[in-house]
């Protein structure tokens, strides 16, 4: 497969530079690593593409289906998984298709061109589906890291409005309305927002400065969860100082170790008896927040040194040694069959094991493991876990814990 071009203002950053206006320009100037990720996420890519156009056009014979299809299964990083959660979209689509009161025009991989709004800005939206008064995008993820809300998603956004330029000549103005869809079947995410092209115009219009700026090199660094994905996160130095900032807790001691004068000090300062130099609850809320940043920040510091002195560069102060590794056999089969020529005796060699959860319901396949076991299956509460305050999930009920292990999912 040949290597992807990207717009400086790609849509899958429009998160980052929407908010960090200096990272186009920054990043620009750094070198661009393709991870195995998204190697993988590629081929994904073109297997899904292949039975998005034999499902829903002529584009493909089946025979050249066929050839297509094991030409890439035979690629390296093809794994059998990539089958199923393309199969996965593959009817998500089909279901999608259902919405649509007659049989809606369906394009895979479409080059769309979003460059009235953001100087230079293309991209390709997966499936584009036009129907009635609905043109409908589904961006398909394989990634299984974090999931994607399609939700006020400025990515999604920017597609549909390339598609709205590529697609308007053709259907006209009967287009009303945009459904924007995000697929990421190893995560068992499908999420979707629906607005109208009117608003969807709008939000391109309030973008168009922003973008402008981001363009022009003048933009700001502003550091924030979006610097996870940016190229230029280990070296930032705004990045660096916001997460160098928690200096300003230095002198902070625990509440067990506070002076009389401290006490008082709080006291007279009305912080109802924390001591200026101790935390307050509201502090560590804000710091628990930072000290995530900051973690994440100190892994992107680890990845770049690693690689740096792999590459031969000195980073001052360290050095790379060999990790701990496990002893193993070179030839498992001839090492058991010796152990049993030994005297030892087969039982005492092999465990038998029945298979996990997990791998039975992949054996059986969904339906069948719900009809043949799932009255067996239990998901107790799990132990209560910090969450921000932001998460999806329902907070945390002790009460329910009595009900552990009858809880079924
Ligand atoms: S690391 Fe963060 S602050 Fe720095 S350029 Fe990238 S997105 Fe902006």
């Amino acid at each position: 497969m040949p290597p992807e071009k990207h717009a400086l203002l790609s849509a899958s950053s429009a998160s980052r530079w929407l908010v960090c206006t200096a990272a186009p320009r920054f990043e620009e100037g750094l070198p661009e690593s393709i991870s195995t990720y998204a190697k993988e996420g590629r081929l994904a890519h073109a297997i899904a593409e292949l039975k998005v156009l034999k499902k829903f056009t002529a584009a493909v014979t089946p025979g050249a289906y066929a050839t297509r299809l094991n030409k890439l299964k035979k690629e390296e990083l093809y794994d059998p998984e990539m089958d199923k959660t393309t199969d996965l979209y593959l009817d998500h689509l089909v279901e999608q298709a259902m919405l649509y009161d007659s049989a809606p025009t369906v394009a895979a991989e479409v080059k769309v061109d979003f460059g009235e709004y953001v100087p230079e800005g293309f991209g390709t939206c997966d499936c584009v589906m036009i129907g009635c008064d609905t043109l409908s995008i589904t961006d398909y993820k394989h990634g299984k890291g974090v999931p994607v809300s399609a939700v006020d998603n400025p990515q999604m956004r920017l597609y549909a409005l390339g598609a709205l330029k590529r697609y308007v000549p053709v259907f006209g103005d009967t287009i009303k309305k945009v459904r924007m869809t995000i697929d990421q079947p190893r995560l068992d995410s499908y999420t979707s927002d629906i607005i109208t092209v009117e608003e969807l115009k709008a939000w391109g219009e309030s973008i168009k400065p922003i973008a402008q700026k981001a363009f022009s090199g003048l933009g700001e660094f502003v550091p924030g969860e979006h610097c996870r994905f940016c190229r230029g996160k280990a070296q930032c130095r705004a990045r660096a100082k916001v997460n160098t900032a928690l200096e300003d807790f230095k002198d902070c001691v625990p509440m067990s170790k506070a002076t009389p004068e401290q006490l008082a000090q709080a006291e007279e300062d009305g912080r109802d008896g924390i001591p200026t130099h101790l935390l307050s609850d509201a502090e560590i809320g804000d710091l628990l927040i930072r000290g995530q940043q900051l973690v994440q920040w100190y892994k992107d510091l680890e990845e770049y040194a690693t690689k740096a002195l792999l590459d031969g560069k000195p980073i001052e102060g360290w050095k790379l040694v060999a990790g701990r590794s496990n002893r193993t056999f070179t030839d498992q089969d001839a090492a058991i069959k010796a152990v049993i020529a030994a005297g030892y005796d087969e039982a005492l060699v092999y465990d038998r094991k029945p298979k996990t959860l997990s791998e039975l319901e992949k054996l059986m396949g969904k339906a069948e493991f719900a009809e043949k076991i799932g009255s067996f299956v239990v998901k107790p509460l799990g132990k209560p876990a910090l969450a921000l305050a932001t998460d999806k999930r329902e907070a945390y009920n002790p009460a329910a814990s009595d009900f552990a292990g009858v809880v079924q999912e």
